[in-house]
């Protein structure tokens, strides 16, 4: 396996306490596979993948237990100056907004240039062609007029086109992606997911993808994990998922999906909000939420139970959910 989550536990020190942002997430990758962890912001999706790039374990934020095991290594007992190798050269994250992650006064070509001038120890001369290469791998046009562009002479696809070349660079084993396509249109947004599907193939890399939207990654991912309050409550094989939830809150997602036929209005088939992570509900953490919830719900909570081959739930009704 070349991620293995075991158990991750994070907490956010905040003015008014302790805010517990995942609270025992396990998950794994392999290489070649896209795993999508979908949740609403709070879920903890986003953390998670932090503390698994490490750019998060500093004040405020603080990982309290669990593993996280890279390339068979727990990084988390490596010293700090190890940590940083391994994921130096083995992982790349990219995020959501390419301008705000981009330097504003440095041209493309010299961003893409400086992952090989200062990681390879290249020329000027050679990370300069290695730049161009990498725009034409994710398909910017006239790569080679455009190399000394500025971030902001690009549209929000080209951007994120290049962030996509940044975070390949050096072939990593695995990518983590961040909302990659959330700040784009549905036509771009489309077109940079099948790219990123398409490098993950051909580079046979591990990714994550982490978004809100069930839609975008349907036709990508291979597993998805779904998060609420800092745990997963249901992973499953994509196309099982979207065949029968196991979980309500799964449900309600897939209820959410915005029809192209009904563009413009806000579809939302869960009523409420997520918890205060300060306050989590006790027993299941959705039960507040959920329309199937019963007594049960709000005493007892519901352990992450097998419902087949590679598939999860936690819920106390899965078998309820599955077959309703
Ligand atoms: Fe709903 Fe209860 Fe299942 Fe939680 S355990 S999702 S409250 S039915
Ligand atoms: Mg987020």
């Amino acid at each position: 396996m070349l991620l293995e989550v075991r158990d991750l536990q994070v907490e956010f020190k905040t003015r008014d306490g302790i805010a517990k942002a995942v609270n025992g997430v396990t998950y794994s990758v392999a290489a070649g596979e896209t795993l999508a962890v979908l949740g609403e912001s709070g879920s903890g999706k986003s953390v998670t993948a932090q503390a698994v790039m490490g750019i998060l374990d500093m004040p405020p934020g603080r990982i309290t237990g669990g593993e996280i095991v890279f390339q068979g290594k727990d990084l988390l007992k490596l010293k700090e100056d190890e940590r940083r190798k391994v994921r130096g050269s083995g992982m790349a994250m990219i995020f959501q907004d390419a301008l705000s992650s981009l330097n504003p006064v440095l041209s493309v070509g010299a961003q893409l240039g400086e992952m090989f001038t200062v990681h390879r120890g290249m020329s000027r001369k050679d990370a300069r062609a290695k730049a161009v290469e990498l725009m034409d791998r994710v398909r910017i046009p006239a790569a080679k007029e455009r190399v000394g562009q500025y971030p902001h002479q690009f549209s929000g696809g080209m951007r994120q086109r290049i962030m996509i070349a940044m975070a390949m660079a050096l072939e990593p084993a695995l990518i983590i992606a961040d909302e990659p396509t959330t700040a784009l249109d549905v036509t771009v947004q489309a077109q940079v997911m099948d790219l990123l599907a398409e490098l993950q193939r051909e580079m046979n890399m591990g990714l994550i993808l982490i978004t809100h939207d069930l839609g975008v990654v349907a036709d990508v991912a291979d597993r998805i994990a779904v998060m609420y309050a800092g745990r997963i409550v249901e992973e499953a094989p994509v196309h099982e998922i979207y065949k029968a939830p196991a979980h309500p809150y799964t449900k309600g997602l897939l209820e959410s999906i915005p029809r192209l036929d009904q563009k413009g209005q806000e579809l939302y088939a869960i009523k409420g909000l997520p918890p205060n992570l300060m306050h989590i509900p006790p027993g299941c953490a959705f039960h507040p939420r959920c329309p199937m919830a019963r007594d049960v719900c709000r005493t007892d909570v519901p352990p992450l139970a097998h419902v087949s081959e590679g598939r999860r739930s936690a819920c106390h009704f899965w078998k309820e959910c599955l077959n309703g």
